[in-house]
């Protein structure tokens, strides 16, 4: 290991004599003392000096997955969803015969061109950043002043990303914080109307959207959510910002139950779905969200095949529940990330949101080893995900109020807690 560069991102290190391992989660921004971060298979933080001791003590490992909760899974699970938005962005609005005459019977399968560049992300990936931002300054604002109300400081950061599609919200607001200074957000990617329109309109954080729609623009955004305790309410709490239908926002919130339990606990895709639902399908609202779910377990317990025709049964995904049952399906169904991600975005339907949804949950299942190296290599923000990926599992372990050192500090001007 070069003593001076630090080790990228959620590199696995292996102790040269115990075998311990650790995922390389943060690196200190202070070039005079550099230091990394990592994690341990038990979810313990580990705080490392770099230079000449930690290459004498440690080696690069390759490890796909470490445990239920490794930190590589995060990064899995919102890596793989924008490589679906972005595989499935040049799709988005074509039919599956218009897909078929293009790119042939398999359909699209490689990055191809969207928005003037191959791999470009669209809203979707956008706004699940965006959230994840909002997350983690509810996180740094919950240690520093004990109040808080997370979803309030989503919304915060929804109006963030309002301002990246050149809209002012009704509330004046500073654009601060890290991610809304990235120039690269600043791009309109055929962002969802009613997501535009609530955000313009509401006048404080935590107003709900005074709107009737289940468009599948809250559930696409809401991944983030699944890595904090309360994952259900904080997804469709945050999804209720903009979609004021029960379908809108449940769907959002079943979404990141299901994967708050592949991520906690460890388990089977199929299992998530029937415990998700065993605790929250009978909410009143979640009737149409439960059928739609039910009917993608039953066809994959059938052993029935998604195909870009079968696909349609279930809908065209431009609704919530819709897309969450259509991810679904293409995620039960596949033998791999990539076979999953592909019949997910295959189909007449909102291809990007639905490759997202499917990209969520099998790059938590398998880890970010499993993504297409060929996907990855023209994914846009690849940098920015990552970045956003370490710190949510980076700064709820290391945000301390009362810190003497000025890791905290550090942390608070990336992510100030309003
Ligand atoms: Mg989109």
């Amino acid at each position: 290991m070069n003593q001076i560069t630090p080790p990228a991102l959620f590199v696995c290190l292996q102790h040269r004599h115990n075998g311990q391992q650790l995922r390389v989660i943060q690196h200190s921004p202070d070039s005079s003392a550099p230091m990394l971060w990592a994690m341990d298979a038990q979810g313990k933080l580990h705080e490392l000096p770099m230079g000449p001791e930690l290459a004498g003590t440690w080696h690069l490992h390759d490890a796909p997955v470490l445990s239920a909760k490794d930190p590589a899974r995060i990064l899995g699970c919102l890596l793989a969803g924008a490589a679906g938005d972005a595989l499935g962005a040049p799709v988005e609005f074509m039919s599956w015969s218009e897909i078929e005459r293009i790119f042939g019977p398999g359909g699209i399968r490689t990055m191809a061109e969207a928005y003037g560049r191959r791999g470009a992300i669209t809203d979707d990936t956008q706004m699940m950043l965006f959230t994840a931002e909002g997350l983690l300054r509810a996180q740094v604002r919950a240690e520093a002043h004990g109040l808080c109300h997370p979803p309030s400081v989503v919304h915060h950061a929804l109006l963030r990303w309002l301002l990246t599609q050149g809209q002012s919200p009704e509330k004046e607001m500073e654009p601060d914080g890290w991610l809304v200074k990235e120039r690269r957000l600043w791009a309109r990617r055929a962002p969802g109307n009613t997501c535009l329109s609530a955000l313009a309109a509401s006048s404080h954080f935590g107003e709900q959207a005074q709107n009737n729609s289940k468009g599948c623009g809250g559930v696409m955004r809401v991944a983030p959510c699944a890595f904090f305790d309360n994952a259900f309410e904080l997804a469709s709490d945050s999804a209720r910002f903009t979609h004021g239908h029960p379908s809108g926002y449940l769907a959002a919130g079943l979404f990141a139950d299901i994967l708050h339990r592949l991520w906690q606990h460890g388990y089977s895709l199929e299992a998530a779905c029937t415990a998700a639902l065993a605790a929250h399908g009978d909410l009143p609202g979640m009737e149409e969200t439960r059928l739609l779910v039910e009917r993608a377990l039953r066809l994959y317990q059938s052993g029935e095949q998604p195909t870009p025709r079968r696909i349609e049964e279930l809908g065209g995904g431009w609704v919530a529940e819709e897309a969450l049952a259509i991810g679904l399906w293409c995620a039960l169904s596949a033998n791999s990330l990539e076979e999953g991600i592909i019949l997910a975005v295959n189909h007449s339907g909102d291809s990007d949101s639905t490759g997202l949804i499917a990209g969520n949950l099998l790059g938590l299942i398998h880890g970010p080893q499993a993504i297409p190296a060929h996907w990855l290599s023209e994914l846009e923000l690849k940098d920015v995900i990552t970045q956003i990926a370490a710190d949510l599992c980076f700064v709820p372990l290391r945000y301390w109020d009362y810190d003497d050192t000025d890791v905290s500090d550090w942390i608070w001007q990336r992510y100030p807690g309003w």
